[in-house]
């Protein structure tokens, strides 16, 4: 399916503006008119982060007239092994204003506009109506849906990817033309279920792959040319080195873009219905959470305690909290490392962020060990709090 150009063109290109993108101009597909109608687009990048990155270097050097950047994290050193638009010099200033800097310096007849603030449903509306076409590189689940629900409210097409480890994925939702994200995933995934890429870990460069899939799939709709992503699923898989383009059907039972859409306005939370933890985590943590400085008194005391380690081997040789046994948290849910727990230490268990810990301690506390603890914040609160001097991963 081909769609007719989404922007007009603008009305001319200037001498400087010919030099620059020549070889855009002597695309027969693209020409003079296609870069007019760049040059007339406006899009949103939603993060700069990941995919952020290299889709806004690119959109940028393509002559996308204006970039609108939204992003209200920090650039942080861990970020830089995927993150190409930010540099050294970057770590601890705005990743909307870091990223606008790069971008001014690549291409300065770009106009750019910095969001630098979270995306919520208070302003979400009135910052995708000012563009012609989102980029979603969003790393959690309830900022995509709300992005795919204001798209849709608003009629907005937008482009689509997500990664994690060796495996990407992107598509263009546009429900005028083709499925929603709903449509898709009409649910989120099980607390727990899917971890994120802080969790998990990403192939930096996965992140080119998939970004620059992206921007291809901007390009076209905004010049109107080739097949666009729409109705299809691109699945990239970098170790087997595949492309698989899965189709997608719009579902006419779509609870937002079907034939009887029960969902006419934004939700009114979207991290509770994505949901940070299971109801059992939830109710398992209450007065058996401990923060990072008790668990350093009850350690400095000589208190018998028996702390685990619920997250992944790799994990674990990257950063530890000393005295922690490793005890992964999917042997405590099978219930295959229940007997390496003691019946007579006071168990303290900890991930990287509290969130896998608090499912290992309803589990746990399902199986009779109900004096069982978790630690709030995992290893990240610990390096805040007790040691600074270790890696924040
Ligand atoms: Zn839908």
């Amino acid at each position: 399916m081909s769609l007719p150009p989404l922007v007009e063109p603008a009305a001319e290109l200037t001498v400087d503006e010919i030099r620059r993108y020549s070889r855009h101009l002597i695309i027969p597909d693209v020409g003079v008119e296609g870069q007019k109608r760049l040059k007339n687009a406006r899009v949103l990048c939603v993060g700069a982060g990941g995919l952020g990155s290299p889709a806004l270097l690119y959109l940028a050097a393509a002559g996308v007239g204006t970039l609108g950047i939204i992003d209200f994290d920090t650039v942080d050193e861990s970020n830089l092994q995927r993150q190409v638009i930010h540099g050294v010099s970057d770590v601890g200033r705005s990743k909307a204003e870091s990223a606008a800097a790069s971008i001014r310096e690549i291409n300065p007849l770009v106009n750019v506009e910095i969001h630098n603030t979270a995306l919520d449903r208070e302003n979400v509306r009135d910052i995708f109506s000012r563009y012609d076409l989102i980029v979603d590189g969003t790393d959690n689940f309830a900022t995509r849906y709300m992005v795919n629900d204001a798209a849709v409210l608003l009629g907005k097409p937008y482009v689509w990817g997500s990664i994690y480890r060796f495996d990407g994925q992107a598509s263009v939702f546009w429900a005028e033309h083709g499925p929603c994200y709903r449509c898709l995933y009409p649910e989120p995934p099980p607390p727990g279920m899917v971890p994120s890429c802080a969790e998990g870990g990403v192939l930096g460069v996965l992140c080119a792959s998939i970004g620059s899939i992206q921007v291809n799939e901007v390009i076209k709709l905004l010049a109107g040319i080739g097949e666009p992503l729409v109705g299809r699923l691109m699945v990239y898989d970098a170790l087997e080195m595949s492309y698989r383009k899965i189709k997608v059907r719009k579902d006419p039972n779509c609870v937002l873009c079907g034939e009887n859409p029960t969902l006419t306005d934004l939700m009114e939370d979207y991290e509770d219905f994505c949901g940070a933890v299971s109801d059992e985590a939830q109710e398992a943590v209450v007065d058996s959470t401990i923060t990072a400085l008790e668990l350093k008194d009850w350690q400095d005391s000589g208190k018998d305690i028996f702390l685990v380690d619920v997250r992944e081997p790799a994990e674990y040789e990257i950063v530890r909290i000393p005295g922690a046994t490793l005890i992964p948290k999917g042997e405590i849910l099978s219930g295959e490392a229940l007997a390496k727990f003691p019946q007579d230490r006071q168990i303290v268990l900890h991930c990287k962020s509290g969130v896998r810990s608090a499912e290992a301690l309803a589990a746990l506390k399902a199986a009779g060990f109900s004096d069982a603890v978790h630690l709030q914040g995992g290893v990240l609160s610990w390096v805040k709090q007790v040691d600074p001097s270790l890696p924040a991963y």
